[in-house]
């Protein structure tokens, strides 16, 4: 079996786990910066090729800061989103407000920072128009329908809720540019967590071909395509890596033979990817809190969904390995569970481990991405710390851990004493 690698010792973890309190979540900055660096790279045939990383994988300003000094700029989805990107410092253009079904103080607030308005409905342009008043740059998302097939976690684009269809486009295109829009944009995500390098050129193929004939249908001139986020990773040890190089030789070729070839040259690239860019690197650390031996083996950890939903919600794989036991005979077949009241409250299923006693430390890999910022408080559940692997070794909280406190925070027991109850 292969296993994956941690980038810490256990006794560097051991030395963290007595300074800071299981669980937590921990990043680490130097595997963060080399994988933004290559992703890049891998781009950087296309002048003017940007990557704005999706908040929402995980929404903490250090780690939006590190993005940021690698050049990226960040993918928005709601106000409080933008409000941390500008409190991070990233404002106008850095910005990529992707949002859907928008409330109103959204786009003000995105149009106030100058950020770029990607438009999921064609009903969205007079609504912006009206609150905000229309841009000078517009993007629409495209949703392909049956031009394309979907995978779990996103669905069929013929039942995702996002996007335009493919008339609705030529339509909104036509409104804005009546209206006085200059400069446009256009965006699609179908994809999440692919590996398959071919399915993002063809999705740069369905795009190229749309804004050559948008183009000239309507005499307008696109500065960006915006291929999403979606780009997956390998949750399995045996999962290959997704080819990068082969996916940008595909997309490269496909911009020669449409879009030069058709007089469009140049046109930015975008892309919107939140898990690629941190998901395998950020952990969740626990500790074993209880073994269990009833019809099956237990072990229940001191971390719960509320830490890390993605098993739970999707039956998602994620790795875990026993620092100390990685060596030792992984005999033992256990369900790993948190203590919530629902009995999908499983870090995994039947998984061979070594055996193992309360006070273990158990690291869930690839945590890194909508893991932390999927967290909720059910069952008075508290969202844990998160931690950042400083390049030179030292470690800092990144977020402190949430409390009882901030859990009442939004309960007045003042106004329950003065509270009449009858009977
Ligand atoms: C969630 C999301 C992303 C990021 O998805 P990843 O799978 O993390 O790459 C990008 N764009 C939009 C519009 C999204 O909703």
């Amino acid at each position: 079996m292969p296993e994956k690698k941690l980038p810490f010792t256990k006794k560097k973890l051991d030395a963290i786990m007595a300074e800071f309190p299981t669980p937590f979540h921990l990043y680490d900055e130097k595997a963060i910066r080399e994988n933004a660096r290559a992703f890049r790279k891998a781009f950087s045939w296309n002048q003017g090729f940007r990557e704005f990383f999706a908040v929402k994988a995980a929404p903490n300003p250090y780690l939006m800061k590190i993005l940021q000094a690698e050049g990226f700029g960040a993918d928005c989805s709601s106000l409080a989103e933008l409000m941390l990107a500008r409190k991070t410092g990233i404002t106008g253009e850095d910005i990529m407000f992707s949002s859907n079904d928008t409330p109103a103080e959204d786009f003000l607030l995105a149009k106030k920072l100058r950020a770029i308005i990607n438009l999921d409905d064609i009903n969205h342009i007079p609504f912006l128009e009206k609150i905000a008043g229309l841009p000078e740059l517009i993007c629409f998302r495209y949703n392909p329908g049956p031009l394309k097939k979907g995978n779990v976690i996103i669905g069929h684009p013929e039942e995702a809720k996002y996007g335009f269809t493919r008339e609705q486009l030529f339509e909104g295109y036509r409104i804005c540019r009546d209206k006085g829009v200059r400069r446009f944009g256009i965006h699609t995500m179908v994809a999440s967590n692919e590996l398959d390098a071919q399915y993002f050129v063809e999705t740069a193929e369905i795009l190229f071909d749309l804004v050559v004939q948008i183009s000239h249908a309507l005499n307008i001139r696109f500065e960006f395509i915006n291929i999403g986020g979606g780009i997956g990773i390998p949750y399995r040890p045996e999962q290959e890596r997704i080819d990068l190089a082969a996916m940008n030789r595909g997309i490269q070729e496909l911009y020669g033979k449409i879009i030069v070839a058709n007089g469009m040259a140049p046109i930015k690239l975008f892309a919107e990817c939140g898990r690629y860019i941190t998901g395998p690197y950020g952990y969740l650390v626990a500790r074993v809190l209880h073994i269990k031996d009833t019809y099956k083996k237990f072990a229940g950890l001191d971390a719960c969904m509320a830490n890390l939903m993605r098993p739970a919600l999707y039956g998602a794989y994620h790795h875990i390995t026993i620092p100390g036991k990685e060596k030792t005979p992984h005999d033992v077949m256990y369900d790993v569970t948190g203590s919530l009241c629902e009995n999908n409250d499983k870090f995994a299923i039947d998984r061979m481990l070594p055996a193992l006693a309360p006070g273990d430390p158990v690291v869930i890999h690839d945590a890194g991405a909508h893991g932390f910022s999927m967290g909720f408080n059910y069952n008075g559940k508290l969202r844990s710390a998160e931690l950042l692997l400083r390049e030179d070794g030292s470690v800092v909280q990144i977020r402190r851990a949430e409390t009882v406190d901030d859990y009442f925070a939004t309960l007045d027991f003042k106004g329950l004493k003065k509270f009449e109850v009858q009977g």
